[in-house]
């Protein structure tokens, strides 16, 4: 599930955990300011499943990580384009090389 990153008039940044299908939240669950969504654009690499270990070489990882992370940055594109089902086919298809690395 995505983490959406909201922005409070009276309190500031919070995360909140939503599906995709989940209308964006306007009013802060705290205090019931104004709250808009912010597209975060600092997703780093998230590091799921098995691919990665101790004993792979340092240059092995780097290079892996750095594929994971070119998705990762086509992941957020087609976010910021606000096409969600490219966001959602391209996540899988991460998690999947992901997986498989
Ligand atoms: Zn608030």
């Amino acid at each position: 599930m995505p983490i959406y990153e909201y922005e409070c008039e009276t309190c500031g940044r919070f995360e909140k955990m939503q599906k995709m299908s989940d209308a964006a939240l306007t009013e802060c669950p705290s205090c019931g300011s104004q709250v808009h969504r912010v597209i975060s654009k600092n997703v780093g690499i998230v590091f799921k499943g098995s691919g990665f270990y101790a004993t792979d070489s340092p240059n092995r990882i780097k290079s892996e990580a750095r594929a994971v992370n070119q998705e990762r940055q086509k992941d957020n594109q087609a976010l910021l384009d606000g096409d969600v089902k490219g966001y959602v086919q391209q996540s899988e298809s991460t998690d999947k090389k992901v997986a498989g690395a």
